[in-house]
């Protein structure tokens, strides 16, 4: 069977495009005075765009997962746990990474010990909840945090940071910035001690940027992946002026091409996947099956490029399209392209069902 990097499904990864979206950002954050953690996860860590991170002066690579962290030891960047380690990997967590975002003191204590055993200093940025009801410390439970915290060898607090538009899609705004900052200089005036790293937020936090707005001069770095990677904000999802929403483009080949009933003939009930979906009568259209399916990627947020395509549904290995509209007359063996929103980009990225083609 043939097999190389020009085989469909495959992602396109337009390095230009990319390249400037990860400069773009690092400028930008400059503005503010913001170092940028880029993260990695998006991607799956692959070598090929953490060089392109890299060419850029990226100094700081994040990820959630630890086999990411992995592909990158040798790799002159600090690198950074962004999900709450968990504590059975502990001893990974410390020889991986140079910081992990930590909330549970039981975990700081497993890094502590663990830092002890490999002879290393772990640093930590603590994670602060502000609303959004992911990870964090409560406020008023800051201080007895700390106070642990500090007295541990092998452990040092470098910063603190929050997370939000994750969960409870709270957006972060001057005031929540302004709260995460205060907290830090509380911190450092009730332990003598200097917080380095004061983490805004992920791509969210772009927004306030984009808009000029000020805030807190101490806010001095970010977590940000989805921007570079598909030049959006995520507080309200807008494509931020100058940067390429198309670095990353996922193109199949069409398996069949026939005019249909847009109705389903017999008696209902569930798909493959256990759910029930509501299919409007449109009449007899023409549709098209692209050799792509739910195994490979999540389907729900691919935008096909010819926008007369509408995506109907699809099972583990098909995606079903209506074609009706488009100004193009398809046939079996014509290729497809779709946009990627950031959720489908995970799973193509690390899929081994889909090619990645860099193209200078
Ligand atoms: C994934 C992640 C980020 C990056 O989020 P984007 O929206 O992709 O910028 C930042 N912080 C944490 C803790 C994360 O898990």
């Amino acid at each position: 069977m043939k097999e190389n990097a020009t085989t469909v499904p495959r992602v396109n990864i337009y390095v230009e495009k990319l390249k400037s979206n990860v400069c773009l950002m690092i400028e930008m954050c400059k503005k503010y005075n913001i170092e940028i953690m880029a993260v990695t996860k998006g991607v799956g860590a692959i070598k090929e765009i953490v060089d392109i991170f890299e060419e850029c002066g990226v100094n700081i690579l994040a990820d959630s997962r630890l086999i990411n962290l992995a592909k990158m030891t040798d790799r002159k960047q600090t690198k950074v746990l962004l999900r709450l380690p968990m504590i059975s990997y502990a001893n990974d967590a410390v020889e991986l990474a140079d910081i992990s975002l930590n909330s549970e003191i039981a975990t700081v204590r497993a890094l502590n010990d663990s830092a002890i055993k490999q002879n290393k200093i772990h640093k930590i940025i603590l994670m602060i909840e502000l609303g959004d009801l992911r990870e964090g410390v409560l406020p008023y439970d800051v201080n007895v945090f700390v106070s642990e915290v500090i007295s541990m060898s092998n452990i040092k607090l470098v910063g603190v940071g929050t997370n939000l538009t994750c969960y409870g899609g709270v957006v972060p705004d001057e005031s929540k910035l302004k709260t995460l900052a205060d907290i830090a200089t509380e911190i450092e005036n009730t332990f003598s001690i200097k917080l380095d790293i004061i983490s805004g937020g992920n791509s969210s936090t772009l927004k306030l940027l984009v808009e000029n707005k000020k805030i807190d001069s101490r806010i001095n770095n970010l977590r940000i992946g989805e921007g570079i990677l598909l030049g959006t904000e995520t507080s309200y999802g807008k494509q931020m002026e100058g940067f390429y929403n198309d670095a990353f483009i996922l193109e199949t080949e069409i398996i069949e091409v026939k005019e249909k009933n847009s109705l389903p003939d017999g008696v209902r009930s569930i798909n493959s996947f256990g759910e029930t979906t509501e299919i409007k009568d449109v009449g007899v259209h023409t549709r098209a099956i692209i050799a792509l399916g739910r195994q490979d990627v999540n389907h729900l947020g691919l935008s096909p490029l010819d926008n007369g395509i509408t995506i109907l549904g699809a099972s583990g290995d098909h995606t079903i399209l209506d074609i009706t509209k488009s100004k193009n007359k398809y046939k079996v063996g014509d290729t497809l392209s779709f946009n990627l929103n950031y959720s489908s980009l995970f799973g193509a990225m690390i899929s081994t069902y889909i090619n990645k083609r860099y193209i200078k």
